[in-house]
Formats: C-alpha cells, sequence, structure tokens
C-alpha cells in the first residue's frame, strides 16, 4: 500500500500536522510530493499538498485520496521544505506558506484537460473511443469511465497524452497558427518540385529558407515580412512543403518591444573589484552572503547582470528581486537587453494570466533568470546560482500578510541550500544588514563613487519656517520656485517629490477643530478631489464631503495638507506654461499607465514630473537637473522608530534622479526641521554618517539591530475579549522569557480599530531568546479554536517593518 502525508487546506487545523491518505491504485506512481489533492475532511472535500509518499501509515484506517489536481508538482522538494521553515519562523500554517509560493491563477482549482499528443490511432481502443476524433478532452469525463484510468496513466507516462491546465477564460493560453519548413525539404530545389508556373511559391520558398529556415513563425508575421498572400502560404502546406502548427502562445507582456542588442560597457575598477569576490563564490558553490553598497548611479545594476552572466555560464540560474515599484519597464529592459527570452519577468501588476505563463516558463526550465517582485523569491527554480535582491532595505521586501516573511530571509535560506551567493544591493543598506556586514556576517563590497565620476548633486535645504515668516504659504520657496523658472528656461527637466497621495490629506474645521474620520478605523480621511469625497484608507469607507461642520455647523471647514493634485494646480496657476506629469495612485492605477507616463515624460513631454513614493527610484532620465522635495516633514514624523532611516533613504533616492548624466543635478529639500541628522546626512550623501548617528539612536531606545522585535497584536469585535486575551497572553510571555527580555503593553494599537474590530498589541523587545519561536507557535496553536470559531484573531509579527 502506498500512502500520502498531505497539509489540507484548513488554515488553522492542527497547524503543521500532515494526514495520511491511502493512494488509490489507480493513482499510484502518479502521485508525487509537491502536487495538490482533494481527500475528505470531516464530512466535506478539501484540498491540499502531498508532502511526502510512504508506504506506511501508523493509523489503522486511513480514506482514499478523492482526486489528484495537478499533473506534476507544484511546489518542488526544496520548496517543501522552505516552507516548513518558513511556518516556523514567521509563525503561519504550512498550508499558508505552501499557498503564497504558487501563482494565485493556479490556486482556484483549474480544470485539466488530456492533449493528445500523437496519432489517436496509436492508443489503444478504450482510449480511441474516449477520444473519438477530439484533440483534447476534459480530464473530468475521460475518467468517468473506470478502466480508463490506468489506461490514461500508461499513456501519460509514454508521452501520448500530456495533461495540461485550463484556466479561467482570462487566463486561457493563447494559441497561434504557425508554419515551418518540413524537415526533409531544407535545401532542396523549390524550383524543380514546383515547377515554373507556381513562380510566387518558388520564390516564397527560397525567401523562407533563407530567412526562416528553423523556428515555427506565427503565420501573421510571415505574410507581413514576406508580403505574401495566405493563399501562396496554403497551397505549400497542402503541398507538403511547409508544415502547419498550432502552438501555444505566451502572454509576454514585453513582447512589442524591441530590444537592441547588448552593448556591455568596459568594467569601471571598482565594478571589477566587487565582481571578483562574487564570481569566485559562483564558480566554487559556495554560499555567500554580500552587502553590495553602491551609491547611486555607481553600476550596480551592471555587477549584477555580470555576475549573472557568470551563473548563466556555469548553466545555473538566477533570481533578481527588485521592488515593485522599481520595476520599470525601463529596469526589466536592462535584463532583457542581456538575456533575451532567457528572462521570465514576475510582476504583480501582470494579469493573472500573464504571471501564470511567466511562472510557468521558470517551472518548465524555458527561462534561466526570473527578474520579479517579493514573491519571485520563490520562482522554483532547482538550480540556483545567485540570488540578488536590488534596494535591499525596501520595506515592501516583508509581506505584511500571512507568510510576514522577508524576502532577505528566504533568499539567505535558498542561497544556503544551494550553495551559492546572495547579493544585497543598495544605495542606503537597512541598519540591520549593515551591521551584519559591519559584523563580518556579510562580505560588506562598495562602489563608493558614481561611474564616469559624476558628481554626488548639489542639495539645499530650506527651512519652511521661514518663508511662513516671510507670508509665503505656497507649497513652494522662493528658491525652489526660483530655480524651478530656471530651469523651464533651459528646457531641462524637473522632478517634484511629494510623499502623500490624493488631493490632500485631511479636513479640519478651523472654528472648532473638528475633524473627519472613519467611523470603523479611527483614522484620519482622506479628502478625493476627484470625486470629492472623504475616503478611508484602510477599509474604503468613503462619504461625501461636507460643506458644513457637522459639529458647530460653520462653514469654515475644509482640507488641509497639500497632496499631489493640489501641488498640480498651484504650478498651473504659478507657471502656467509648465508642463506637468503627475504620478500617484490615482493616476497610475490602470494597467500600463505607470509606463506610459514615464515614456512621456522621457520623450520630453512635460517639464515636471509630479508624484510620490513610485517616482523616487528607478528612474534614469538624463534631462533631469532639479530634484525638489516638498515636505520632507511628512515623513520623518510617522510614529515608527524607521522614520528617520526611511527619511535618509527617501532623500538619498531622489537626490540619486538629479543629475545622472552628464548635466549636474540639484535638489532642494523643504522642511520644517531643517536640523535633524537625516536631513542633514543626505545633504552630504554620508551613509557612513547617518548609520553611526542612527546606530546611536536604536541602541539608546533598544531598537534592531540591537534588539529583535515581535509584534503580537490581538483583534476581535468584542474589546473585553481582546484585553483579556491580550493581558493572558502578555502575563504569559513574562512568565516564560528571559527576564532581560521586555514585553511592551498590552496596549491599545497605533490603529485602534480596524473594519469594527478593536486592536490591542504587546511589543517583544529581545536580544537572544531562542525558546520564543516555539512559544509563540504554542500560543498561535492554542488559540487555534477561538481563531476558527470566534473570529479572534492574533497576528504575530517577527520584526515588524511597519507600526502603524
Ligand atoms: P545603480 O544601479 O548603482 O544606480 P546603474 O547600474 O543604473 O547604477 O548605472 C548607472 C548608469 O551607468 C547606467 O546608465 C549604466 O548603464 C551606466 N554604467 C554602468 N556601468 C558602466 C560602465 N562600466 N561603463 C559605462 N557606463 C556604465
Ligand atoms: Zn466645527
Ligand atoms: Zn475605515
Amino acid at each position: 500500500m502506498m500512502y500520502a502525508k498531505v497539509i489540507v487546506d484548513v488554515a488553522a487545523s492542527q497547524t503543521n500536522k500532515a494526514f495520511d491518505y491511502l493512494i488509490p491504485e489507480d493513482l499510484q506512481g502518479l502521485i508525487q510530493p509537491g502536487m495538490r489533492v482533494t481527500v475528505p475532511f470531516g464530512p466535506r472535500k478539501i484540498q491540499g499538498f502531498v508532502w511526502k509518499v510512504t508506504e506506511n501509515t501508523e493509523l489503522a484506517r486511513v480514506k482514499p485520496i478523492a482526486e489528484m489536481l495537478d499533473p506534476y508538482p507544484v511546489l518542488t522538494q526544496e520548496l517543501l521544505q522552505l516552507g516548513e521553515w518558513l511556518a516556523l519562523e514567521t509563525v503561519c500554517f504550512l498550508i499558508t506558506a505552501y499557498q503564497s509560493m504558487i501563482p494565485s491563477a493556479i490556486r482556484a482549482k483549474p480544470k485539466k484537460m488530456l492533449q493528445l499528443k500523437v496519432d489517436e490511432k496509436n492508443l489503444p481502443p478504450d482510449l480511441q473511443t474516449i477520444f473519438s476524433g477530439e484533440k483534447s478532452i476534459d480530464w473530468a469525463d475521460a475518467v468517468k469511465n473506470e478502466t480508463a484510468l490506468p489506461l490514461l496513466k500508461k499513456a501519460v507516462q509514454n508521452e501520448d497524452i500530456e495533461v495540461e491546465y485550463l484556466l479561467k477564460d482570462q487566463t486561457k493560453k493563447k494559441m497561434v497558427r504557425t508554419i515551418r519548413m518540413c524537415p526533409n525539404t531544407h535545401e532542396k530545389d523549390f524550383q524543380e518540385i514546383l515547377g515554373n508556373r507556381a513562380k510566387k511559391q518558388v520564390q516564397f520558398m527560397n525567401w523562407f529558407a533563407a530567412n526562416l529556415p528553423n523556428a515555427p513563425v506565427a503565420i501573421p508575421t510571415v505574410i507581413e515580412q514576406a508580403g505574401v498572400s495566405i493563399n501562396v502560404i496554403q497551397s505549400l502546406i497542402k503541398k507538403g512543403l511547409l508544415l502547419e502548427e498550432e502552438i501555444e502562445e505566451y502572454r509576454d507582456p514585453y513582447d512589442d518591444q524591441q530590444f537592441d542588442q547588448p552593448t556591455r560597457p568596459n568594467l569601471t575598477d571598482q565594478q571589477r573589484h566587487v565582481l571578483n569576490p562574487i564570481n569566485t563564490s559562483v564558480t566554487k558553490s559556495s554560499y555567500e552572503p554580500f552587502l553590495l553598497r553602491g551609491v547611486t548611479g555607481s553600476g550596480k545594476t551592471e555587477v549584477y547582470l555580470r555576475s549573472i552572466e557568470t551563473v548563466l555560464e556555469k548553466g545555473e540560474e538566477a533570481i533578481v528581486l527588485v521592488p515593485e515599484i522599481s520595476l520599470t519597464p525601463q529596469m526589466v529592459e536592462r535584463f532583457k537587453e542581456r538575456f533575451g527570452s532567457q528572462v521570465a519577468v514576475l510582476h504583480s501588476a501582470l494579469s493573472s494570466g500573464e504571471k501564470y505563463d511567466e511562472w510557468r516558463k521558470v517551472h518548465r526550465k524555458e527561462v534561466k533568470v526570473a527578474v520579479g517582485a517579493r514573491s519571485a523569491v520563490f520562482a522554483p527554480f532547482e538550480n540556483l546560482g545567485i540570488i540578488i535582491i536590488d534596494e535591499e532595505h525596501e520595506g515592501s521586501y516583508k509581506q505584511e500578510d500571512h507568510p510576514r516573511y522577508h524576502a532577505r530571509q528566504v533568499a539567505l535560506w535558498r542561497g544556503e541550500y544551494h550553495r551559492c551567493p546572495v547579493i544585497l544591493g543598495s544605495a542606503t543598506p537597512s541598519l540591520e544588514s549593515f551591521a551584519r556586514a559591519s559584523r563580518h556576517v556579510f562580505t560588506l563590497l562598495e562602489l563608493p563613487d558614481r561611474v564616469n565620476k559624476v558628481a554626488m548633486p548639489e542639495v539645499d535645504v530650506i527651512d519652511m519656517r521661514d518663508e511662513l515668516k516671510k507670508g509665503n504659504r505656497s507649497a513652494f520657496s522662493e528658491l525652489l520656485l526660483e530655480k524651478i523658472q530656471d530651469r523651464l528656461e533651459k528646457k531641462e527637466q524637473i522632478v517634484l517629490f511629494l510623499n502623500r497621495r490624493g488631493y490632500s490629506t485631511f479636513v479640519i474645521c478651523r472654528n472648532c477643530g473638528f475633524t473627519a474620520s472613519c467611523p470603523h478605523c479611527e483614522i484620519t480621511l482622506t479628502y478625493h478631489h476627484s470625486g470629492r469625497n472623504l475616503k478611508c484608507h484602510y477599509c474604503g469607507y468613503n462619504e461625501p464631503m461636507m460643506n458644513t461642520c457637522p459639529e458647530c455647523e460653520s462653514e469654515h471647514i475644509r482640507f488641509f495638507g497639500t497632496g499631489t493634485q493640489k501641488v498640480q494646480e498651484e504650478i498651473t496657476n504659478l507657471l502656467p506654461e509648465a508642463r506637468v506629469i503627475r504620478m500617484d495612485v490615482d493616476t497610475t492605477s490602470r494597467k500600463g499607465s505607470h509606463a506610459k507616463l514615464l515614456q512621456s515624460f522621457r520623450n520630453g513631454e512635460a517639464d515636471i514630473l509630479l508624484g510620490t513614493q513610485m517616482i523616487a527610484k528607478g528612474l534614469d532620465f538624463p534631462k533631469i537637473t532639479l530634484v525638489g522635495v516638498l515636505a520632507a516633514d511628512t515623513m520623518l514624523h510617522l510614529p515608527d522608530f524607521r522614520a528617520p532611516e526611511r527619511t535618509f533613504q527617501l532623500l538619498t533616492q531622489v537626490s540619486g534622479r538629479a543629475g545622472r548624466d552628464k548635466l549636474l543635478g540639484e535638489v532642494v529639500v523643504q522642511t520644517y526641521t531643517p536640523d535633524h541628522y537625516s536631513i542633514q546626512h543626505a545633504k552630504t550623501h554620508d551613509f557612513k554618517a547617518f548609520s553611526l548617528e542612527e546606530m546611536g539612536q536604536r541602541k539608546r531606545g533598544g531598537y534592531p539591530p540591537y534588539y529583535y522585535i515581535t509584534l503580537v497584536t490581538i483583534a476581535h469585535e468584542d474589546i473585553t475579549k481582546v484585553i483579556k486575551t491580550a493581558d493572558k497572553i502578555a502575563s504569559y510571555l513574562k512568565q516564560t522569557l528571559s527576564p532581560e527580555t521586555k514585553i511592551l503593553g498590552p496596549t491599545v494599537s497605533p490603529i485602534a480599530r480596524i473594519k469594527d474590530r478593536y486592536r490591542y498589541q504587546c511589543m517583544i523587545k529581545y536580544k537572544n531568546e531562542p525558546e520564543l519561536i516555539n512559544i509563540l507557535n504554542d500560543i498561535h496553536f492554542r488559540y487555534q479554536k477561538e481563531m476558527v470559531n470566534e473570529q479572534l484573531s492574533i497576528s504575530i509579527d517577527m520584526n515588524p517593518q511597519m507600526f502603524m
């Protein structure tokens, strides 16, 4: 008898336990670890991942697997193992960890089709009846006939039949009709075969043999290139000179772009210097984490490209992680230029079908390089030779939902597993990584200068309090406005950065102080100009903008703060001649709009690019010579210990946009706290000085990298239940953890209520607490029933990146 240990899809049941199921005879030999199956579970049938296949079970009675869902394993052995580790480390259910590793398109139950790959006559009679003339039939129909399964199994093993997923309409595979030369027609004299009368056909065949001798080519493409009619092609197919095939066309989102021939610049000395140890690590197959700190424009990407070349020469594969917002067409282009069709791009802006296609290219080993955002770290390669994380300090590498993993943590695990280097690159590394490099846990590599030695831009810090004293109430200081005018005259480009979104931020009554807030979340509502309404950014609640104050009926109620839309209006008033492109969540929500806006800025269709975070990185436009940061304080004063670090990173990033090419760049930073060390060190581009000062700050506050932090958040509709549970957990932690560990709270969370659920939190600060993971998993396990039955939520965030 064969049994399968299955991790079932009940995110709560018996945490990380696998259940035993009998593998029915007809599925024996087919079921493999990493496949999904449906199994009976109580009265229901549910999905699960096959975790192991064994020959014995300790149970007296086991139920059989109901259905095999995957024709091939969707998770490799490595990923199965990684999931176990991840579930433990991030305190989540094993099933949740596994689900997060596969594309969402196949998380739903897809329909399976049997594709006939040979002539039907070659099948056993019983299967012939099932197909009866069709090329492709539904698996579910086929297996209704009981005798069919063993025959199908054999046919699949012989590759006479292929099992394929059929996804819902929007993710359906695109098929294209193609032609190619019949294998035996090469080198033939077409004139002789076709005779004198078929001039066009002869001409076309000669052209085809000369230009497209190998791969199948889409018929429309051929028609376009050869200027030939479909009739000519059809007669040639009939005469057996061309072979017609229907093949799958991947929905390549970058399809319509032409990639230039690669131009590899000669490496600078600094680049060569940092590349050496990386290449050594690749060739020796040794696990080594590198921290590559290189100022903006120092050529880090070129270093990535070169190290990937070494990896590919060795026949291995590469993963490159890029923050979601930097995953611009421009970024992707650089990899496609160099590695062409060997690159898959895993981007969350792709449709679920496109994502599935890209994932499948990796899964089928059709590509060697995966470039993508956070979840691309799970790309199912089996011969990894390098993992690169660009902008490693980016907060978006941490997933804020289960499993709460950090891509860096997963990359290091996989690097160790595959014995390959992991490169963490940044101009402003996270203090955690930098501290590890200082302790030689990571090897520090540095690119201190920009390629071509272009100077770092000059940074002016403007005290906005002085502007106010001068009576200037606009969003622009005098100096910034002057410089903008100057650039407009010189026809150079300007980037204006505002760390806000929407038209403006919040609504306040100047008479009584009333502010509008969400009735469910207790956070301030944001005013949206386009719909003239107020919106909650946590739960989506919205209401129309009021004309009078609901408290005192005063008419002096209005929005406050500055948003991109309002700044745009102000620019239009002050500088009517300026052409402005605004980029924020509102103008870029539609697919492709992000790229379009950037492209038109690049083409010089606008003078000013105005936007939020999303314009801070990745842009590399030669004509930008001025960057303005309109309000540096918005980020500096968030209730988060990383606020100064984020401000420094952000200012450095936006400064990096200026003067990338020959023209010298300038940066103007407007702030109400000009003396803050984040701003001062950003002004002088001094990461080391900043990190030194910030490290002192962290030490005094007991924050990472000196202490680890874990955040436990308890939420429920009933506030007494929340408080009671939080108290219980806190006192249990105090009893079990070492006396050096600090437990803060329980206290009400910075956002006290989300979607009518009250939130309390407990912060654990510790230096060395080897048992903590087990204790937390234990707590998670013990509250399982209440979490499932009473909607109590206990979320545990190891090393949280967000404190809101
Ligand atoms: P970073 O990623 O460190 O910000 P990039 O890799 O984007 O820097 O490099 C900045 C610019 O310099 C790019 O336009 C890139 O093509 C160019 N570049 C990189 N390396 C070289 C080199 N060795 N010689 C000439 N140009 C280079
Ligand atoms: Zn009022
Ligand atoms: Zn809300």
